[in-house]
This record gives C-alpha cells, sequence and structure tokens, in this order.
C-alpha cells in the first residue's frame, strides 16, 4: 500500500513541477510585452543615442535631446525601481548633449546592476514635474552581450538590445544569471614578444622568457582567486599583434573586462636601480595603475622608475602619439608605398596593446597601410577591454635584473591583490 501511495505521490509531484515550469516559461516570455505595455503609458517622448559602448566593465552611452535642459538624469527602470545615473551635459544649439562618463574606465558599472529587466530613460525634471523619454538608437552599433567577471564561480549574461512596442523603440537591459561560455574569460594576460622575437635582453637572460614566466605565474595567482584567465601565449612562440589569434583578437574574443601586457624595460642609457612602468589608455581614471606601481614597490625591492619622459604620476605614464611619430609614420608609409595613417592625433595612446584593444573607445584602427599584412579586425568594435602595458623593471639594470628574477613571487602577488581589490572580487 504504502508504495502505491508513494507511486501516487511522485507522479503528482513530477505533475507539479511540470506545470510550475510550464507557467515559468510562459511567464518570462510574457514578461517583456507586459514590462514594455506598463511602461509605455509613463512615456513623455523620445531623444536619440548617438553611441553606446562597453570598455572593460563599464557601459556608456552619449546621446542628444531637443531643447536646452538641466535636470536630466539616466535611469534604468523596470516596474518597481528606478537606478538613477548621472549625466555629464553639454547644450549646443537648442540640443542639450549627453554622456555618462567622462573619462573611459568610468561611468554605469554592469558588475552592480540587479538581475531583471530593465527599460533605459531619459528622466527629466525632478519630483512634482517628471518626464519620461525613450532612447531612439541613431548609433548603428551593435547590440551587447557582457558577462560580468566570476565571483563564487557565478556569472551574470547582460543583453543591451532595443525592443519595439506600439511603435515606439525602447532600449532594453536583460540581466540574467549563467553559465559562462567556454570561449569567455574575465582577464587576458600577454607575455610580451615570444619565438624570434626575444624583446630586449642582457647577460644572456631574455625579455621574451622573463615575461613567459611571470604570465603563468600570475595566470595561476589569478585563478586562484576564481578568475577564468586567459594567456595569449602559453609557450615560447612567436604570435602576430593582428590578424586571427593575435595578441590584438585574443582579448575581444574572450570578451575579456582586464588585458595586462607583461614586458621588461630596457634603455640605451644607464638606468641605476631600474624601476616600475604601468603604461596607461589615454583619457582614462589611473587608480588601478597607481595601485599597481604602488604594490609592486611596497612588495618588491625594485623602485619607482626614475624615467620622467611621459610620466603622468610616480610609476604611472601615458605615452601618446608625438608630432614627430607621426611625421615619421607618414614618411615610412610613403617611402613603403602605404597609405598613411591619418587618424593617430596627438592625443592618441602611442602603445597598440592599449590602443587597439578597447575597440573605438579607445581609438582603434584599422591598420591597412600594408595591405599583405593582417590588420585589426575589431577596430570599430563597441566592446572593448580595459588595457595596461606593465614594464616590470628594467633588464639592462644589474640591480633591477636581479630583481627581476629573484622576487616573482612577490610581483605576482602585487599584481593580482591589485587586480583583486579593482574587479571587487
Ligand atoms: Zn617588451
Amino acid at each position: 500500500m504504502k508504495k502505491v501511495f508513494f507511486g501516487v505521490f511522485v507522479i503528482v509531484l513530477v505533475g507539479v513541477a511540470l506545470i510550475l515550469m510550464g507557467v515559468t516559461v510562459k511567464r518570462s516570455q510574457e514578461e517583456h510585452p507586459t514590462l514594455l505595455m506598463r511602461l509605455n503609458n509613463r512615456v513623455d517622448g523620445s531623444c536619440n543615442i548617438t553611441s553606446y559602448t562597453t570598455y572593460g566593465r563599464f557601459f556608456n552611452l552619449e546621446g542628444n535631446i531637443d531643447g536646452e535642459h538641466d535636470d536630466i538624469a539616466l535611469i534604468l527602470k523596470d516596474e518597481e525601481k528606478e537606478i538613477e545615473y548621472e549625466l555629464v551635459l553639454e547644450n549646443r544649439e537648442d540640443m542639450t548633449v549627453f554622456k555618462t562618463n567622462k573619462l573611459i574606465n568610468q561611468g554605469i558599472n554592469l558588475e552592480n546592476v540587479p538581475v531583471g529587466k530593465y527599460v533605459f530613460f531619459i528622466r527629466l525634471g525632478s519630483e512634482e514635474e517628471v518626464k519620461y523619454y525613450t532612447l531612439n538608437d541613431k548609433s548603428q552599433m551593435k547590440n551587447i552581450t557582457y558577462y560580468t567577471i566570476t565571483k563564487n564561480s557565478k556569472n551574470k549574461e547582460i543583453k543591451i538590445d532595443f525592443e519595439d512596442y506600439d511603435s515606439k523603440s525602447f532600449m532594453v537591459l536583460n540581466n540574467e544569471e549563467t553559465k559562462l561560455p567556454s570561449n569567455i574569460y574575465d582577464v587576458v594576460i600577454d607575455p610580451g614578444h615570444g619565438g624570434k622575437d626575444v624583446g630586449a635582453n642582457k647577460n644572456g637572460q631574455y625579455e621574451s622568457k622573463i615575461n613567459l614566466e611571470y604570465g603563468l605565474k600570475l595566470k595561476e595567482s589569478l585563478e586562484k582567486l576564481g578568475l577564468k584567465v586567459k594567456l595569449t601565449r602559453e609557450t615560447d612562440e612567436s604570435i602576430p599583434n593582428y590578424g586571427e589569434g593575435s595578441r590584438v583578437s585574443v582579448p575581444y574574443e574572450a570578451k575579456a573586462k582586464l588585458l595586462l601586457s607583461i614586458h621588461q624595460n630596457s634603455a640605451i642609457y644607464n638606468v641605476g636601480d631600474g624601476g616600475v612602468e604601468i603604461y596607461v589608455p589615454n583619457h582614462a581614471d589611473n587608480s588601478f595603475a597607481e595601485m599597481l606601481a604602488t604594490n609592486i614597490v611596497e612588495n618588491t625591492s625594485t623602485i619607482y622608475s626614475g624615467n620622467v619622459a611621459n610620466k603622468i604620476s610616480k610609476g604611472v605614464y601615458l605615452r601618446k602619439f608625438s608630432k614627430s611619430d607621426i611625421a615619421s609614420m607618414t614618411k615610412e608609409a610613403k617611402q613603403k608605398g602605404y597609405e598613411p595613417y591619418d587618424k593617430a592625433t596627438t592625443d592618441t595612446t602611442y602603445y597598440y596593446i592599449i590602443r587597439e584593444t578597447g575597440g573605438i573607445v579607445s581609438g582603434a584602427y584599422v591598420d591597412d597601410r600594408n595591405s599583405d599584412n593582417p590588420w585589426n579586425i575589431y577596430y570599430n568594435s563597441n566592446h572593448g577591454c580595459e588595457s595596461y602595458l606593465l614594464e616590470l623593471g628594467f633588464i639592462n639594470s644589474t640591480t633591477n635584473l636581479e630583481i627581476l628574477l629573484n622576487e616573482q613571487d612577490k610581483y605576482v602577488k602585487a599584481i593580482s591583490d591589485s587586480v583583486k581589490y579593482y574587479l571587487e572580487i
């Protein structure tokens, strides 16, 4: 008897579970139009967005609205709540231009958006007289799919795209828990040089080999934090800068949030005790680079580099194209019969690994001066990686080389502690 009852019980349980599953599936399909339908009643007008991008963890957009306004916020709205983001405003002839960030690694941190479905609105005015404007896409950019950084083995997938309802266009953000696809990574580490390209060398020590040792150790250390990490190379091999499987393509394909390119410095002059230099992207907040440099100096025997060229603060450097860099590039192109690269200005980040991995946000371009060479296939991507170039020390400083060879674990700990803090693991 007991067995029969138990059997019936199981059948009823399975039945209830199936019905619940059906209801859940049906509800999630209906939820979207319901959200748009309900929020549709609040719409007072529309405005345009001219760009939307991700750079590292940051989603940002830029657009404009008719008339002069100063009381504007960007909001993410569902049926219960509003998440508010400040805007940077600029009035231009009967039009207000708005954007979410001043610096490229600021603005809307996607890691902090709660799970759910939301619609983007521009909210005008304050409490008593509030108006909601939808966002029309005038950007011709691709929809965004973002995966949050792995924390406690968990990830979320955030999709940002446009949906029509009642002949209006709504910009929608959908954030749900997911299993991270196998080809997606949190961080990419790029051990510079490799194979025939040995980089700097001194007394039989090759930069390419030291970079790889650091890359492998750093990967292991970051993985202990629970991060998913990819190396651009895992052996002493030569890999291309552009094109398939290149240093530049890997971070895009991995949808990485952070890229650390590991190098060792060298100079023609006597560098004494050497020192660390962290190269940053232009127009970025440099707090992560400052922390990297400080942690390295405080936890190893190395010092901040004494080099003053391109220095912006202790151990932090920003190199942009100089007028003479641009002149010599143009001259070289002419000599070799290529089209000169005419997009570089004195405001463009010099190092390709930083510039080319951030997509349009960091000023990537198609390097097609020589059509025989592969070029950056992601040059106009609206998703990019936040990238830094780490010159850990000078290989041609006797004191520094010794530290670089003997204090690798201390360096790696300093870097991985900084990443842990910055990515809020
Ligand atoms: Zn190098």
